[in-house]
């Protein structure tokens, strides 16, 4: 007898010997228990180079170590970063198509009415990355020198002032609405898919001022390639010294950081989804993410707040803090 014609009979065997329903219940928990055994993709809602992409680098190359395999950082850029959770809420539940976003996941429900996802419904929250500042900056040649003169500056000159931003629901757009509110004037803004090519143009003097992350503003502002005017937190930067907070410069309450979560399509195996959650939590301890994060003004999440069930509390009430700031704001959301 040949060995091709034994084995259908032994694979007989040994199915009638489990039974259908042991079977059904052991085949999912057989496939999942190898993953990952392909490269992960983690998808950004924005372009490359840009704010939210630094994070993901950093952040791929921390995971890849706990997964085992290669996690490849692939940008689905657009404005206001919502055609990435679009594909994501619509790939295969099987974690190797994962989403980073940020706070822009709870504010676009109530700035797109034909938004095509639900931030709640349509995703697993993997876990709570961590929380960014804002730097209010301007191209170099900008004539204030501080806040209180841009601000009067801005005001006197608002007819022909750009402000920069990465789409409606972006980071940058929200802080710019608080900037707009602070001083009560509307500017013309400019969207780009991402404040990297942004950032670009400000540095050019093709546009004026912009509010972005401390991940995308730290090495320009000490290179002296852009002016900073303000941080968004309630303390100095320890990375950013130099740099006085808002509530110095005399806008108080101007204060705003960027979350960043983990998301996998709805469906997607508690099995893989933990091991994704692992997976972060680890990177999160990582020496070398904790040092470049650092570097950058970022902070971790808390451990407490590393948790699917965190994640997702956070992004409901974000959602019901942003739905009601949009809504008074509405005059200036163009
Ligand atoms: N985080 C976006 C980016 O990566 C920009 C923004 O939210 O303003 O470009």
């Amino acid at each position: 007898m040949s060995k091709n014609s034994i084995r259908p009979i032994a694979r007989r065997t040994v199915l009638q010997g489990m039974g259908l329903a042991a079977l059904v219940a052991l085949s999912p928990v057989a496939a999942q228990s190898n993953f990952p055994d392909k490269p992960v993709t983690m998808v950004v809602p924005f372009t490359a180079g840009g704010p939210t992409d630094t994070v993901a680098r950093s952040l791929a190359q921390a995971m890849e170590k706990s997964l085992g395999q290669p996690v490849v950082v692939e940008n689905k850029p657009s404005a206001g970063g919502i055609v990435a959770p679009a594909e994501i809420a619509r790939s295969k539940p099987d974690g190797y198509r994962i989403l980073i976003h940020h706070i822009g996941m709870s504010t676009a429900p109530a700035l797109y009415r034909k938004l095509s996802y639900k931030p709640l419904e349509d995703f697993e929250h993997l876990g709570l990355v961590n929380g960014v500042p804002m730097t209010l900056i301007a191209r170099p040649d900008f004539p204030a020198n501080n806040l209180a003169e841009l601000m009067t500056y801005v005001k006197a000159n608002s007819h022909k002032i750009n402000l920069a931003n990465a789409g409606l629901g972006a980071a940058s757009h929200l802080c710019g609405l608080m900037f707009q509110s602070a001083i009560n004037k509307a500017l013309t803004t400019v969207q780009y898919k991402g404040t990297a090519p942004a950032m670009t143009d400000l540095i050019g003097g093709q546009t004026d001022i912009m509010c972005d992350q401390t991940t995308n503003t730290t090495n320009q502002i000490k290179g002296g390639r852009v002016k900073a005017y303000a941080i968004t937190t309630p303390k100095r930067l320890e990375t950013l010294k130099e740099v006085p907070t808002a509530a110095e410069g005399g806008l108080k309450g101007f204060e705003f950081t960027v979350w960043h979560g983990l998301y996998a399509p709805k469906g997607t195996p508690a099995d893989i989804t933990g091991k994704l959650n692992n997976s972060l939590r680890a990177a999160l301890k990582d020496e070398g993410f904790r040092k470049r994060m650092a570097e950058l003004g970022a902070e971790n999440f808390p451990e407490s707040q590393q948790t699917p069930a965190e994640h997702r509390k956070l992004l409901a009430s974000e959602i019901s803090r942003w739905g009601k700031l949009i809504a008074t704001a509405g005059e200036f959301a163009d």
